[in-house]
C-alpha cells in the first residue's frame, strides 16, 4: 500500500505545486490522478520514488516511510514509464530491458527468459525484436517495450506518467487493453497520470481528480461520472466527451445503448460479420470476450460511453433478478 499524508510540495517558497494531499493506494490497484496541466500530477508521481523530494508531509510504502528505503532498492523496486519513451538508442530492445536485472545482478539465463517472456506478454516476437535498436521499432512497439522495462524486475509498484499520450489512437487504444489485461494478470500496483478522461474511465479502479495542488475528487470511475463532487468536476468530465450521454454505469444506461444501437460495428473480418443477424447485446458479449472495454460510438464515430464486462455482467445480473422476481 502507498500512503500519502498531507504531503505538500513547494519548488519555491511563493509556490505550492502539491498542497496538503493525503490518500492511499491500495495494493493490485490501478489507480489514476488525472487533472488539468499544472495541477501536479507528475510531481505527486515522482515523489513517490523519491525523484524529487516532497517538502513537508510522508509518503509511506508498505507503512515504512519512503525517507527510510535505501534509494535503489527503492527505485528498483518501482518501474516508471514515461511519455517519452526513454529507451536507451545504442542499446538493443534486450538490453534495454535488462538495465534493472542487470544491476539486480541476475545471472545471464535467467535474464534472457526474462526478455523472452516479457516480448511475448506484449505481442513483440522476441526472436525478432530483442536484437533491434530502438529507432528499428514504431512509436507504439518502443512504449511497449517501455511499459515491459518497467516490469522486467518484477517491481510491486509502477508508476507511469501519460504513457500514451504521445500514441496515435490505435496504437493507444490497444496499448491501454494490453496494460489493462496485463495488470488484471500480475496484479501490480499501478499508479497512473493521464490528463484523458477517457483513459482514466477505462483504465482506473479509481480515480483521482486534482485541481491546484489538491485532491477534488477521489473515487471509482462510476462514481466521478455520477456524482461529481462539484462543478469542476463536472466540467473536467465533460470536456472528456463522456458527458450527455450515457457513460456506462448503471443498468438503466447499458438498457439505453442497447436501445439505440449504438455501436461500434463488429469490425472482423470483411467488417460485414452478420451485423445484422446478432442483437446489440450479443455483439457487445462477444467484443468483451477479448476485450477488456469496448467504445461505443455515435453515428458520428464520436465515443460517447466505455463499456466494461463488469458493466454488462451487472446489466445481465439486473436482468436475471427482475426475471427470478416474477416467477
Ligand atoms: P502536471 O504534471 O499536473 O502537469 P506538475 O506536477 O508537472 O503538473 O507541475 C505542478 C506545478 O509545479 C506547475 O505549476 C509547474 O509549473 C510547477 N513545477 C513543476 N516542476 C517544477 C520545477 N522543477 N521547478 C519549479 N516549478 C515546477
Ligand atoms: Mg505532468
Amino acid at each position: 500500500m502507498i500512503r500519502f499524508e498531507n504531503v505538500t510540495k513547494n519548488y519555491t517558497t511563493d509556490k505550492t505545486a502539491v498542497n496538503q494531499i493525503s490518500l492511499n493506494i491500495k495494493d493490485g490497484e490501478f489507480f489514476v490522478f488525472i487533472g488539468p496541466s499544472g495541477c501536479g500530477k507528475t510531481t505527486t508521481l515522482k515523489m513517490i520514488n523519491r525523484l524529487i523530494p516532497l517538502t513537508t508531509g510522508t509518503i509511506y510504502i508498505n507503512e515504512k516511510r519512503i525517507s527510510d528505503y535505501d534509494i535503489h532498492e527503492l527505485r528498483w523496486d518501482i518501474g516508471y514509464v514515461l511519455q517519452q519513451i526513454a529507451l536507451f538508442p545504442h542499446m538493443t530492445i534486450e538490453e534495454n530491458i535488462a538495465i534493472v536485472p542487470e544491476l539486480k545482478k541476475w545471472d545471464k539465463d535467467k535474464i534472457h527468459a526474462r526478455v523472452t517472456e516479457l516480448l511475448e506478454m506484449v505481442g513483440l516476437d522476441p526472436e525478432i525484436y530483442r536484437h533491434r535498436k530502438p529507432k528499428e521499432l514504431s512509436g507504439g512497439e518502443q512504449q511497449r517495450v517501455g511499459v515491459v522495462r518497467a516490469l522486467a524486475a518484477d517491481p510491486s509498484i509502477i508508476l507511469m506518467d501519460e504513457p500514451f499520450s504521445a500514441l496515435d489512437p490505435i496504437s493507444r487504444q490497444k496499448l491501454q487493453q494490453d496494460i489493462h489485461a496485463l495488470q488484471k494478470k500480475i496484479k501490480k500496483t499501478i499508479v497512473f497520470v493521464t490528463h484523458d478522461m477517457q483513459e482514466a474511465v477505462a483504465l482506473g479502479d479509481r480515480i483521482c481528480l486534482m485541481q491546484d495542488g489538491q485532491i477534488v475528487q477521489c473515487d471509482t470511475p462510476e462514481n466521478i461520472l455520477q456524482h461529481p463532487a462539484n462543478e469542476f468536476v463536472r466540467n473536467f468530465v465533460e470536456s472528456g466527451n463522456l458527458q450527455t450521454n450515457p457513460v456506462l454505469t448503471s443498468n438503466h444506461t447499458v438498457q439505453e445503448l442497447l436501445d439505440a444501437e449504438l455501436y461500434l460495428p463488429y469490425r472482423e473480418g470483411d467488417g460485414e460479420t452478420a451485423v445484422s443477424v446478432q442483437s446489440p447485446l450479443e455483439l457487445l458479449v462477444k467484443r468483451l470476450a477479448y476485450e477488456h472495454t469496448v467504445p461505443i460510438e455515435n453515428q458520428q464515430g464520436e465515443m460517447i460511453a466505455i463499456v466494461s464486462g463488469q458493466h454488462v455482467m451487472r446489466f445481465l445480473a439486473a436482468q436475471l433478478e427482475e426475471g427470478g422476481g416474477h416467477s
